[in-house]
């Protein structure tokens, strides 16, 4: 019963997602040069540009279909989020809020939520982390010695082709779907990478644990689980599954960064890191994995994104002690961050001192928050599912759900919608 669905556009709208997939390479040198006037004045022009078309595009799109109408949304949330992006970072007279910014990029409620996330902080489970894994800590020694790589190396094979199974039983990855797994040497910078544009997992070689244990050695492969999960059957994958939209929802070139579609690429990333979890509780008696490891590595894995959210958010309220200013009788009466956090009842700790925190910049800051936004996002889409479609459907058709939310880096603001309608179109209930 499951068809296979048309995603050809019109010829002006491929053109447009063309000049879109373009544009983003540009948008993203420019974001890390906000500053300099020069880029600001040459972004402008593009986006008036773009946006122009696509409105033109919108107001005739009453002969189009579906699809189309989706992806000129899509086009148009994007531009839009784009341009209040660069208004608020390189105008000086911006009228927009960093919540107002924070909310577009990652989609309504995200500040509030944060800062929730963030007040309840999850200190029992840190507790418990800290404490699950007492009785091998001492037992771990370095993995870079030519013995435990060795080790490693010989275990690679095997891992890639269990990854690669899973993927496919789960509908992560297309059935014909290989790739090069690169091991990242003992040095440099050790952070797992999927590379799109060379289909290359680069995996962070620390993701492998190194135990001594009487005379022998043991090598725990736990993160290395999850972490190529993240990476291959998340953004691997899901780059994989949208080659067939228009180019302005592929993840190449700089779409796996833009900003509207952020949450999107990390919410299918985490939500694949989950599902890795839950193979690692299946295998945990064939990697050897005691129930104090495996207990860690479950803390770990549930409280990793509110703790990693913490610190770009209290890089946003820096922002705005710095930026919301209000002088009554040559005083600042402005926004303190201090006595926001004891107001709004932080953990004392918060509004102590947080200087030792290495620098994070605000325009890095705003995207970090893609990966909270990013799980927020995936559930909310999951729940909308199985209120539209009924449990049993989700029970019957994971594989086809799972795909479904991996077709198109869209816009947070057009992913729910492009899904149940993508879904409605498969099961062959979708309008023309
Ligand atoms: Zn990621």
């Amino acid at each position: 019963m499951v068809k296979e669905v048309n995603f050809k556009v019109s010829k002006e709208i491929e053109e447009l997602s063309n000049e879109i997939f373009e544009f983003n390479k540009m948008f993203g040198d420019y974001s890390r040069l906000t500053y300099n006037p020069y880029a600001y004045e040459l972004i402008l022009k593009e986006i008036t540009n773009v946006k122009e078309k696509a409105i033109t595009l919108e107001k005739d799109s009453s002969s189009k279909n579906e699809f189309d109408k989706l992806v000129i949304k899509h086009i148009l949330s994007c531009i839009n989020t784009q341009e209040m992006f660069a208004d608020y970072f390189s105008n000086p007279k911006t009228k927009y809020t960093i919540k107002e910014l924070i909310d577009k990029i990652n989609g309504e409620g995200t500040y509030d939520y944060v800062e929730n996330t963030v007040k309840e902080y999850p200190f029992k489970e840190q507790w418990d982390r800290a404490h699950s894994t007492k009785h091998i800590r001492l037992n771990v020694v370095r993995n870079d010695t030519p013995e435990a790589r060795g080790m490693i190396e010989s275990m690679i094979p095997n891992f890639k082709q269990e990854m690669l199974t899973l993927g496919k039983q789960l509908g992560f990855i297309p059935e014909n779907y290989d790739f090069e797994f690169i091991l990242l040497p003992p040095f440099g910078n050790p952070r797992s990478n999927f590379r799109i544009e060379v289909n290359r997992l680069e995996l962070n070689p620390l993701s492998f644990i190194c135990l001594k244990e009487g005379d022998s050695y043991r090598i725990q492969p736990a993160h290395a689980y999850l972490e190529t999960a993240h990476e291959l059957l998340g953004h691997g994958g899901h780059n994989q599954f949208s080659l067939r939209l228009p180019k302005c929802l592929h993840l190449g070139g700089m779409n796996i960064a833009n900003l509207s579609s952020k949450a999107v690429a990390e919410g299918v990333a985490l939500d694949r890191e989950s599902w890795g979890l839950e193979h690692v509780k299946k295998i945990k008696e064939s990697i050897k994995l005691d129930d104090n490891e495996l207990n860690a590595v479950l803390i770990n894995h549930k409280i990793k994104v509110a703790e990693s959210t913490w610190y770009p958010f209290y890089t946003i309220l820096k922002e705005r002690e710095l930026i919301e200013k209000e002088e009554v009788n040559g005083e600042d009466k402005g926004f303190n961050v201090q006595k926001y956090m004891e107001q709004k009842g932080f953990p004392y700790y918060f509004y102590r001192d947080t200087r030792w925190q290495s620098d994070m910049h605000i325009t890095q800051a705003v995207m970090e928050l893609g990966y909270i936004a990013g799980v927020r996002l995936v559930n909310k889409v999951r729940e909308k599912i199985k209120k539209e479609f009924g449990n049993e459907f989700v029970n019957k058709e994971q594989v086809l759900i799972n795909k479904a939310l991996a077709m198109g880096n869209w816009s947070c603001e057009v992913y729910e919608e492009f899904v149940i309608w993508y879904l409605k179109e498969v099961v062959g209930s979708g309008s023309k």
